[in-house]
């Protein structure tokens, strides 16, 4: 029998979610006076303060970094302390600060972490250390959990998922719809244009990624995970 070290999607799935059910049961204290919605609850932010981790945004100190290497934060569990870059754009601190708490609930074991600044699930690419996949895969489930995200689809899409065919191409691209259907088939090129489309079949919407906050990619990446779109 070969011992499992790595922990499992689902796993990670379920910590964000516990995680979720915690700040919505604590939305008194910790949005006081707020009106809240579940897709506030995607804050990492108040899962920071949840946890009783400072998080301290300015310039982030890189001593050892290489020359000309940004750092987008790090974690220093024994002080309960996030430092994050306030050089990023708003997008990129979130997915960076939602890994860093994917990290405390995971890893007991990581006492000091640096981090290089996170746009989204794969970006700027798809991490080698299994850690560093397993945080990714926290934020992406704490960021776009997969209830509000059947929810939202189907609220602006009007159908519960989407297969590309020409139809549907045609809906989302207008008459450049056959550059998507020559794309290869495991790329993620019709789910990125799902993620941000704003319209189809006479609907208007606002694009998922915006609703979510996320980029293109890691909201395509979700809508594959959930089984939103298929092809
Ligand atoms: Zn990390």
């Amino acid at each position: 029998m070969i011992a499992s070290t790595t922990i499992d999607s689902q796993f990670i799935a379920d910590k964000a979610r516990e995680l979720q059910i915690e700040l919505w049961d604590r939305q008194c204290t910790l949005w006081q006076g707020e009106n809240v919605t579940p897709i506030d609850v995607c804050d990492p932010w108040k899962a920071a303060q949840h946890l009783e981790y400072e998080v301290q945004e300015g310039w982030v100190d890189s001593p050892g970094m290489r020359a000309g290497v940004q750092l987008g934060g790090f974690l220093n569990r024994p002080m309960k302390l996030i430092g994050l870059s306030d050089q990023l754009a708003q997008r990129t601190m979130r997915f960076t600060l939602a890994h860093e708490v994917g990290h405390i609930l995971l890893h007991p074991g990581l006492h000091h972490h640096r981090e290089i600044p996170l746009h989204g699930m794969t970006e700027p690419h798809e991490p080698v250390n299994p850690k560093e996949r397993q945080a990714n895969h926290f934020a992406g489930c704490f960021l776009v959990p997969t209830k509000q995200l059947k929810r939202a689809f189907l609220a602006s899409f009007g159908v519960e998922k989407l297969t590309l065919t020409d139809n549907v191409a045609f809906e989302l691209l207008g008459g450049s719809f056959m550059s998507l259907m020559n794309t290869p088939y495991d790329s993620l090129a019709f789910d990125r244009v799902v993620a941000q489309a704003v319209r189809f079949s006479g609907r208007q919407f606002g694009a998922l990624n915006d609703l979510f906050q996320v980029s293109p990619t890691t909201l395509a990446i979700r809508l594959r995970q959930v089984g939103l779109t298929r092809r």
